[in-house]
């Protein structure tokens, strides 16, 4: 938010939401910073306004007075992920949310580092059904049992740590962090400082600084990854649900954002979660009103139920891209509904928008060119025209892997 990047969209600012969260008084801010256009969720539920000019002084003071922005120093490090249904999944092992906010305090109230990478992340999972474990953070705390978690720093072997001693742990391994910046001539991202001294040279480092010991962990590859946060969830407590709305292109109008606003004032607490999975949930629906919430999404146009067939990333609007996915997605999208065939279309090998698995990618190679790919596979190249009608004669393969991520 506060240097907004000029793309050929226009000027790009992005306003990192602690956990996705965006109580009714902050959602009135957005709309406020977004006037009549639209906002874009990103991978990691924050969320991206393309506009002609930087959001204006008074804009910005109004956002940091919601809590919307951090500190100049330190408002690009809070990039802190939780679950959605943090704090109110069923099968929960522990609330994770107050974490995160003693997190984003420690931030705020530590503007040193400010020198850290701008892509320093931490995500915390309480154990919730709709889980993070596999999505990518620097650092991600897992909880074990109520008592204790596990962190993890890129890197399969993890310490279990007591609930009590998180933030201390957290703290030192920032302390060993800010070392390893600051005798590097760029700004190193924390996998680099793990790959320099090795991950168990890390945790020995952290002992020592704590004086304690602490057991190892290894990670266990999540065999049920979540890939959205669509439906009516049950919360914890059996009155109230929370609902996964899809949101098709992973963008919304203002008069939508404000319409979904609504719902969530009226039958709600006015909370709306966005998702990592670029949908977005509305908590705290008592039971009574989960009916007349599903009706007025429904007559919204979206859906609680299906992903949307197509996604896409900014495309044209963004600099790094080859092709115009955002008018190639409209053009495709009738095929794809006809056909029940899901495609993802990105504008370059950056792949920023795709967080759920695909029958198709097509990735920008070229101007007007994408590379299509099935499950890992190159199948071809072709330009935007031809991409109707190359997609169309591939039918009824089974849906791509998440892991196609990594080409
Ligand atoms: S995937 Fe590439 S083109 Fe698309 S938004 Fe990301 S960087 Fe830009």
């Amino acid at each position: 938010m506060l240097a907004p990047t000029p793309t050929q969209g226009g000027c790009l600012s992005r306003l990192r939401l602690v956990g996705g969260r965006a109580s009714s008084l902050q959602l009135e801010g957005i709309l406020e910073w977004i006037k009549d256009g639209e906002i874009e969720i990103t991978r990691r539920g924050n969320l991206q306004h393309r506009s002609l000019l930087p959001p204006t002084p008074l804009v910005l003071q109004k956002l940091q007075d919601l809590k919307l922005i951090g500190s100049p120093e330190t408002d690009q490090l809070r990039n802190i992920m939780l679950s959605p249904m943090a704090g109110i999944d069923t099968k929960m092992v522990m609330d994770t949310s107050l974490w995160a906010k003693e997190w984003e305090k420690y931030l705020q109230d530590h503007r040193e580092l400010k020198d850290l990478s701008a892509k320093f992340s931490i995500g915390f999972d309480g154990g919730e059904t709709v889980s993070i474990t596999h999505l990518l953070n620097d650092v991600l705390v897992s909880a074990i049992d109520p008592a204790s978690v596990v962190i993890f720093l890129s890197d399969p072997v993890g310490v279990v740590v007591p609930v009590q001693e998180v933030i201390d742990v957290l703290q030192t391994i920032v302390f060993l962090y800010m070392n390893f910046t600051k005798a590097a001539t760029t700004k190193p991202r924390l996998k680099e400082m793990v790959a320099n001294y090795g991950i168990e040279s890390v945790w020995h480092r952290v002992e020592q600084k704590l004086g304690k010991k602490f057991d190892r962990l290894s990670k266990l590859t999540d065999k049920n990854p979540s890939f959205s946060c669509l439906g009516v969830f049950h919360q914890n407590n059996d009155a109230y649900f929370a609902i996964g709305v899809a949101i098709p292109s992973s963008r919304l109008a203002a008069m939508e954002l404000q319409k979904l606003k609504q719902i969530a004032d009226r039958f709600g607490t006015g909370e709306l979660r966005f998702t990592p999975w670029q949908s977005i949930l509305i908590p705290f629906v008592h039971r009574s009103f989960v009916a007349e919430s599903l009706k007025q999404i429904t007559e919204m146009n979206l859906s609680v139920t299906d992903q949307p067939p197509i996604t896409a990333c900014a495309g044209l609007a963004c600099n790094s891209s080859f092709t115009d996915t955002q008018t190639n997605a409209k053009e495709l999208s009738q095929q794809t509904k006809a056909r029940s065939i899901t495609i993802h279309l990105s504008g370059c090998a950056r792949l920023c928008a795709y967080s759920i698995p695909h029958h198709f990618l097509a990735i920008g190679v070229s101007p007007g060119v994408y590379a299509l790919y099935h499950d890992q596979k190159k199948l071809t190249e072709c330009t935007d025209r031809e991409l109707l009608t190359v997609v169309a004669n591939y039918q009824n393969l089974p849906k791509a892997n998440l892991s196609a991520t990594k080409i």
